[in-house]
């Protein structure tokens, strides 16, 4: 068997060791005689299943008790039209910051509901950086301020938080999701696709303030209505069993290595030894600001379209797959999430230099 270093934006990466627990389990969960695949979303089994990550994923992002945690499906997309059906109901206006694609999406979504206004957006510049706001830009009736935390596709991160007063904000962190620590309290609902970070797709995981629910608009799916969902724990119908059971073994395995500090450390001596290199190179540079470089992707070029496909198809050769950029950044990104090893980014910052050696 040879496994290569992954660096898809998403799906990605799992544990080896979380795939090798659940291959264990495959057949026989626990003495129960059946695949987690197989066993009834009510049954005890399963119960201590979902709790169980709940349970894990509060003590992990120490999430306070006035916060649901939901267990949601339909990607995070799905989301993009959830949020302003259920909180885009006081002056039917929201705040919406412009940081790429998601945000984007999310933002036009919301405009089918209301009032959505984008109070700043940073492409101008193929959003390489994460623009600058003041607590007065924001409108104080406004229901919400929507912000997508890390730039998935361009590679950049808040690393402060917009000042909005007491406007509560929504933060999409798809693809941070346990990257290290964050204040949950600081947020009105924090959400992400599981694909990235926690698990394989199939899952979205929403961490809601209580006081947000309760006021979807009538129309609002039943499926994407926060308080049904809460109500029911999560099993309002058939949740997706077998995903939430690797959420599960994932949350285990971040128990395990020290948590979400020991997490941060682990990311941020992987991404330094990437961006040090791009900022050393001649070939190869980076495309984000380095004050806004996100700690999970990291989008690079070389200048010359050429050798962008020279690279990304050497590099897969060498078992460095899924290198190539989006196609609105062109050249090469790395996904580095929390299971990509550090010996992952060292073979790949060794290819770059060979590769920059053979090249110019
Ligand atoms: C991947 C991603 C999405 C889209 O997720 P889906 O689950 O495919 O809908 C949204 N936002 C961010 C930040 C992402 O990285």
């Amino acid at each position: 068997m040879s496994r290569v270093y992954n660096f898809s934006a998403g799906p990605s990466m799992l544990p080896e060791e979380v795939l090798r627990k659940a291959a264990d389990e495959m057949l026989d969960y626990h003495g129960s005689g059946q695949s987690v695949m197989e066993m009834s979303h009510r049954s005890k089994v399963f119960d201590e299943i979902i709790k169980g990550a709940e349970a894990l994923l509060r003590e992990l992002m120490n999430i306070p008790d006035n916060y649901k945690v939901l267990f949601l499906q339909g990607g995070a997309s799905a989301q993009f039209s959830a949020i302003p059906l259920n909180f885009m109901n006081g002056s039917g206006k929201a705040d919406y910051i412009i940081t790429g694609q998601w945000a984007k999406k999310a933002y036009q979504e919301a405009q089918k509901y209301g009032n959505a206004r984008a109070v700043a957006s940073s492409a101008d510049k193929t959003f390489s950086y994460i623009p600058q706001t003041t607590h007065a830009d924001f409108d104080p009736e406004a229901d919400y301020v929507y912000i997508c935390m890390n730039n998935t596709i361009y590679g950049t991160v808040y690393h402060t938080l917009p000042d909005v007063g007491d406007t509560p904000l929504i933060a999409d962190i798809s693809s941070c999701f346990l990257s290290e620590p964050i204040d949950v309290s600081k947020f009105a609902m924090v959400y992400g696709g599981a694909q990235k970070n926690v698990a394989p797709a199939g899952l979205v995981i929403a961490i809601i303030r209580e006081d947000m629910l309760g006021n979807a608009r009538d129309i609002t799916p039943t499926m994407l209505n926060y308080q049904i969902q809460a109500d029911a724990d999560s099993l309002y119908n058939t949740p997706p069993c077998y995903t939430i059971y690797i959420c599960k073994l994932v949350l285990e395995w971040i128990k395990s290595i020290g948590g979400l500090e020991a997490m941060k450390a682990r990311n941020e001596k992987k991404a330094k030894l990437l961006y040090d290199y791009l900022d050393s190179s001649k070939m190869f540079r980076g495309t984000v600001v380095p004050e806004d470089r996100s700690l999970m992707n990291v989008p690079f070029v070389t200048g010359s379209d050429e050798l962008n496909a020279k690279f990304v198809k050497e590099a897969t050769a060498a078992g460095l797959v899924n290198l190539k950029g989006h196609r609105t950044v062109g050249g090469m990104r790395a996904s580095i999430y929390n299971a990509m090893p550090y010996e992952g980014v060292e073979a790949l910052v060794a290819f770059m230099k060979k590769f920059e050696e053979e090249n110019s």
